[in-house]
């Protein structure tokens, strides 16, 4: 049986708690907040409730017919988190922790966005559920994220713009981090992925599991039978966890796609389990994007949410373990992939969803319609179209 992390919050050598001593308190207290409410019935239910009747859960799992047929090769399902509320994947976590923050006593929640994405989700939790949000963005970043900024603000949340640095997503990071320390007993910080130190890691793979749960019980109803290979987009990894974890202590292929880019030897990509080195990042012990000094390394994706210079410790354990493998796809072949299911299926992926379907359609063409496939559609694309039309 799969049972990690241990008890340090480490899954093999990798995960841990490297941060400054003025934030222990705060990851203690959270830590035993979330080891008694995950337990907890009335935390469940009303977790289950806003994910039931807010966010739109279950998602369908869905058999992609056309698709199938057009590469002759394994049946493709999809598992359809795109039509959840806000769009993607991430309203999972953060109604989970924004939730957990309000039975801990906290009033204010704050987070950090690169692309705005998990920016927008944690906005929306703190809507539902009443409490104040502040997120941190760096300037660089919000000239190119203007609807979810305005998104944001709607909601009822404070965008702060943070100058120093390279303006970009580390520089809000950093921003988050000196509030925490600073507000730390009102205030909950929101982490978007499963990265961060220990519980951040654990806890968001709890809260994104829900996928796989979901994924288990319907393909054995539609197929009566397990899958053959289970297929994710890895930016920090917290989709591609939630998908994974129900099915680790099974057979059947689990598959990350990380952001190929320009390719592994343009050295403009995000693929960190494929080129990382391992190292400390944001508080974590895991694969880092980073040069010889040790120094982080810029990274690039067409997809906004998989451009992060680190990844998830889970994955980092999972793949020196080899339980899961980890491919990556290129820019270009997310966005053919991005069109192909467009015309095929009527679904406008999102761009981060379009790497794992690439791989999907790649993977599928090896087997036969004995075989089941199952791609995470993490997300849709209707926030890509601007960058859709640039490349057309
Ligand atoms: C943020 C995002 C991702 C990447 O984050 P993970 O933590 O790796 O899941 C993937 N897909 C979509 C649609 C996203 O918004």
């Amino acid at each position: 049986m799969y049972h990690l992390p241990d008890k340090n919050g480490y899954f093999g050598n990798f995960g841990g708690r490297f941060i400054p001593e003025t934030l222990m308190p705060a990851l203690k207290e959270l830590e035993d907040a979330y080891r008694t409410l995950k337990e907890d019935k009335d935390f469940k239910k009303e977790l289950d409730y806003y994910l039931k009747n807010y966010a739109g859960r279950p998602t369908p799992l869905y058999f992609a017919r056309n698709l199938s047929e057009r590469f002759k090769g394994a049946r493709i399902f999809l598992k359809r988190e795109d039509l959840l509320h806000t769009g993607a994947h991430k309203i999972n976590n953060t109604l989970g922790q924004v939730l957990l923050a309000k039975k801990m006593g906290k009033k204010r929640i704050i987070a950090e966005t690169g692309a705005g994405q998990h920016g927008v989700a944690t906005a929306t939790a703190c809507a539902v559920l009443g409490l104040e949000c502040v997120v941190y963005m760096g300037r660089k970043d919000m000239e190119r994220q203007r609807v979810n900024i305005l998104k944001m603000k709607l909601l009822g949340a404070e965008v702060r713009v943070v100058d120093s640095g390279s303006r970009t997503l580390k520089d809000a990071i950093n921003e988050a981090i000196r509030d925490w320390v600073t507000n730390v007993r009102t205030t909950y910080y929101c982490l978007g992925s499963v990265v961060g130190p220990h519980p951040y890691p654990v806890m968001v793979r709890d809260f994104q599991s829900i996928i796989g749960h979901e994924t288990r019980q319907q393909i054995k109803e539609i197929a009566g039978r397990m899958p053959d290979i289970l297929i994710a987009c890895v930016g920090g990894g917290s989709n591609a966890i939630g998908f994974f974890y129900p099915f680790l202590d099974t057979k059947v292929k689990l598959l990350g796609v990380e952001a190929g880019g320009l390719g592994l030897y343009s050295g403009k990509h995000s693929a960190t389990l494929a080129k990382g080195k391992i190292g400390v990042l944001h508080g974590t012990m895991s694969f880092v994007l980073q040069d010889k000094d040790g120094q982080i390394m810029p990274t690039h994706s067409i997809a906004p949410g998989l451009d992060y210079p680190g990844v998830g410790p889970e994955h980092a354990y999972l793949k020196t373990s080899k339980r899961v493998n980890y491919t990556h796809c290129r820019d270009r072949d997310a966005i053919h992939a991005f069109k192909i299911l467009s015309e095929t299926e009527g679904i406008i992926p999102a761009l981060e969803s379009a790497h794992a379907v690439y791989v999907g359609i790649c993977e599928a063409k090896k087997m036969s319609d004995d075989n089941i496939s199952i791609i995470n559609l993490s997300g849709r694309g209707d926030k890509d179209l601007g960058i859709m039309e640039g490349v057309e």
